[in-house]
């Protein structure tokens, strides 16, 4: 079950001109209102920027360059929310933006993936190709508009359904599972794996259900990728080869990985993620740990430096299941000697943004490398 992160966050720099005349403010202080508009925007104080920008705009409300840097605060404003997974209010954010400049790269571009995330495709689909009419030929995001377009032709005949955070996209016509079973393993994942994390994302999760044709052709992953998490849940419903619990299992390992992605605004290591999805997912089926055997034998287990790597596509399915492995191993040796509530401190403080290995020494009192060496011994 791979987990690729695939939300693209645009950098915002703010670069204004000094305004040529008029601007200066009447603080005590004795700054201008323009330094103190750029010294709130330095310092991520977005919304104090935008007040002191509005002092200035008073007096001058058609001067264009004021346009632009409002707007230019605004899409920080709104990449800030968005980081903070506050998705409603960057999106009111933007279109705010919208208004003053329709025609703002950045702008349009942050939008349709605010659609696209929600799985407004056709809203997508349009603030992109308006983007791209602003910056022709930008690699990536025709890219991300190639993505679309085959993934509209699929996920456009699907029916959905909404309940409470979860909106999910399935085939009405599929008699081989219930949209009901699906709808309370959800419901379930939520309550019980948001009271060991004590966490419960508030915004909403979309799940695609596809048929395992339809999940073959969208993605290019290799054959051992069960499920995919890159934002939106994605799972190929083969019931020939799934049964009820089995799907029940997918959906709350790649739930886990929604919770966590949003809860440390996507800082945390693969490889604990990957540890916590399993650790929820035996809650259902047992994980199989069977690869462990051979590779402690062979003394060809992977250091846990390059673990996170040994998650990625261009594995073989052996590489790929020992790495599993190992990350559900040293999850559940973590969860065993420390309890969840220390993977939840450690959660709060990779939010901040910090490097894994640095909080994981400051939390648990020792060096990675101890840590790994504990755990090699213990299994
Ligand atoms: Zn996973």
């Amino acid at each position: 079950m791979k987990y690729p992160d695939k939300i693209i966050i645009v950098t915002v720099i703010l670069i204004i001109c000094h305004p040529a005349v008029g601007l200066t403010g009447d603080d005590p202080s004795g700054e201008t209102w323009w330094q103190l508009v750029e010294r709130a925007n330095r310092n991520e104080e977005y919304v104090s920027a935008l007040d002191y920008l509005s002092r200035i705009e008073i007096n001058q409300p058609d001067n264009p360059e004021l346009a632009r840097a409002r707007v230019t605060i605004l899409n920080n404003l709104g990449n800030k929310y968005y980081q903070e997974r506050d998705i409603a209010r960057a999106r009111d954010v933007f279109l705010e933006a919208l208004e003053i400049d329709p025609a703002n790269f950045v702008t349009l571009r942050m939008l349709g993936e605010i659609s696209y995330f929600s799985q407004h495709l056709d809203d997508a689909e349009r603030y992109w190709k308006e983007a791209l009419a602003v910056k022709a030929g930008d690699p990536s995001l025709r890219a991300q508009l190639t993505k679309l377009n085959k993934e509209k032709k699929v996920e456009g005949k699907l029916n959905s359904s909404s309940l409470a955070n979860f909106d999910i996209r399935y085939h009405g016509g599929d008699s081989s599972y219930d949209i009901y079973d699906i709808q309370s393993n959800l419901l379930e994942a939520y309550q019980e794996i948001g009271y060991d994390f004590n966490y419960y994302p508030i915004g909403s999760i979309v799940v695609l259900l596809y048929t395992g044709e339809e999940f073959s052709r969208l993605r290019d992953a290799p054959h051992w990728v069960g499920a995919l998490n890159d934002g939106k849940i994605r799972l190929p419903v083969r019931s020939d080869q799934l049964d009820g619990d089995e799907i029940k299992a997918i959906l709350w390992h790649e739930y886990t990985h929604s919770l966590i992605k949003d809860e440390t605004n996507n800082n945390c290591p693969r490889w604990l993620h990957e540890g916590l999805a399993q650790h929820e997912q035996a809650k259902v089926i047992p994980v199989d740990v069977s690869p462990l055997d051979g590779a402690i034998r062979q003394g060809k287990l992977i250091p846990l430096s390059q673990l996170d790597r040994a998650f990625g596509f261009d594995q073989s399915g052996g590489a790929a299941r020992l790495a599993y492995a190992e990350a559900y191993s040293l999850t559940e040796y973590l969860l065993e000697k420390y309890g969840f509530w220390k993977i939840n401190v450690i959660l709060q403080e990779l939010k901040k943004g910090r490097g894994w290995r640095d909080v994981f020494e400051e939390e648990l009192l020792m060096p990675v490398s101890e840590l790994e060496k504990e755990w090699r011994e213990a299994i």
